[in-house]
């Protein structure tokens, strides 16, 4: 025992420094059941700072929904009172968020430096890129495809046994800088690919066929800044005269119905659109890949956090795609495979109608770019630890969500088109 007490106390300390301490911020999860709640959540919002993590902002919560939202202590109170007085119910997911971020470095990996069950800062994944690279010149090779606003690069990892003319999958992580199990995942899948590779008959054939373009981090500047200055932090940090506000919401700054709903016109809000579709060098940085791949790109998937769900598009509009009936069967298979490993409960569907309507997201656009296997995974949790989800769970989520990729995958190469 004193040797596992001494193990954690390691772990807290080399915890990274964090501007916000989050001391006694308190995560809700409140049953929306009308529109006299919802004008309530909206006024409390209006009042007091609110931090909305699912869904992302208060114009997506919809009636007979749960809404999960971040308060700081000195509103706990007053926040508290009000949804009492007026008989909303609620559960507190998060009593003290403090205590829970310093809880998601659980892992027992004493290694230094890169670990896949461990959450790895920039530097280290930015040097990981280049040594799974380094070892596996037959099977991984890297590029750079942009920079980002703050100046650091956007790396890519091709991943396949090198054959000319291969179909591809595009698989991209880091979208929302706080959503750290997404990056762990796109480390996880590279290290399982070549792993394996050689020795698993499925592994060895999607790599003989295809190539992954796996993009570790989209956001890097957004994630660097969760490690260094708020763990909370969504969007780019990009700045733009006119505001003091930071950042555009990279996942609705896509073409595609772009901020048309469930996006802000504020550069204040979490789900601002920026000033134009593009306007970030990052999403810039990744539409120019896959318009310029777009004769082998045969799926997109995107990978985020947290809900367990499996989107399809359209997120910017209830209309359904081409291929509804398809992409059903696909993520319903998909995400029974997932379930296998862990009982894992996804829910699957269309965006605006499994989770809400959004404009502006890349599955969306990915789609319309006539990518016709175009998913969104929101991985674990659905909400006991949210964003925080212990690095004790890395591993679990990344063998479950493997599964599911691999069948997608397996899939588009039998429906090559
Ligand atoms: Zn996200």
């Amino acid at each position: 025992m004193l040797v596992f007490l001494a193990l954690v106390t390691v772990a807290l300390a080399s915890a990274p420094p964090s501007g916000e301490h989050f001391e006694g911020h308190k995560v809700l999860r409140v049953n929306v059941e009308d529109e006299n709640h919802l004008d309530l959540i909206r006024e409390l919002a209006s009042n007091n700072q609110i931090d909305f993590w699912k869904p992302d902002a208060v114009t997506q919560i919809r009636p007979r929904s749960t809404v999960d939202f971040c308060i700081k202590a000195e509103d706990s109170v007053t926040v508290e009172d009000l949804l009492d007085q007026h008989e909303l119910q609620y559960e507190v997911l998060i009593s003290n968020l403090r205590n829970v971020m310093e809880a998601q470095f659980d892992s027992r990996s004493r290694a230094a430096g890169h670990s896949y069950t461990k959450y790895n800062d920039w530097e280290t994944i930015e040097a990981w890129t280049q040594q799974i690279a380094d070892e596996n010149p037959g099977l991984v090779s890297r590029s750079i495809i942009g920079t980002t606003f703050e100046g650091r690069n956007m790396y890519l990892l091709k991943v396949g046994k090198a054959n000319p003319n291969k179909p591809a999958i595009f698989i991209d992580c880091g979208f929302h800088a706080r959503e750290w199990i997404s990056p762990a995942f796109c480390q996880w899948f590279v290290r399982e690919a070549v792993r394996t590779y050689g020795q698993e008959i499925h592994m060895t054939e999607l790599l003989n066929e295809l190539d992954f373009y796996i993009l570790p981090v989209v956001n890097v500047d957004g994630y660097v800044y969760t490690w260094t200055k708020n763990r909370m932090w969504r969007k780019t940090r990009s700045t733009q005269a006119g505001t003091s506000c930071v950042g555009t919401d990279p996942n609705r700054n896509f073409a595609a119905g772009w901020c048309e709903t469930g996006a802000s016109t504020s550069p204040c809000a979490d789900t601002y659109c920026g000033p134009a579709p593009e306007s970030e060098k990052e999403t810039k940085a990744l539409a120019n890949f896959i318009r310029s791949h777009l004769s082998t790109i045969k799926a997109y998937l995107t990978i985020h956090s947290y809900s367990q769900m499996l989107l399809y598009p359209y997120s910017y509009s209830y209309k359904l795609p081409a291929n509804n009936v398809e992409l059903n069967s696909l993520a319903k298979a998909a995400v029974r495979e997932l379930n296998s490993l862990h009982g894992t409960q996804y829910t699957y569907g269309p965006g605006a109608t499994t989770i809400y309507p959004a404009a502006g997201g890349s599955d969306d656009w990915a789609y319309d770019q006539g990518i016709k296997y175009a998913f969104t995974f929101e991985l674990r949790d659905k909400g006991r630890y949210g964003f925080l989800l212990p690095e004790s769970q890395i591993r679990a989520t990344c063998e479950e969500t493997m599964l599911a990729v691999k069948h997608v995958a397996s899939y588009v190469l039998e429906h090559l088109y």
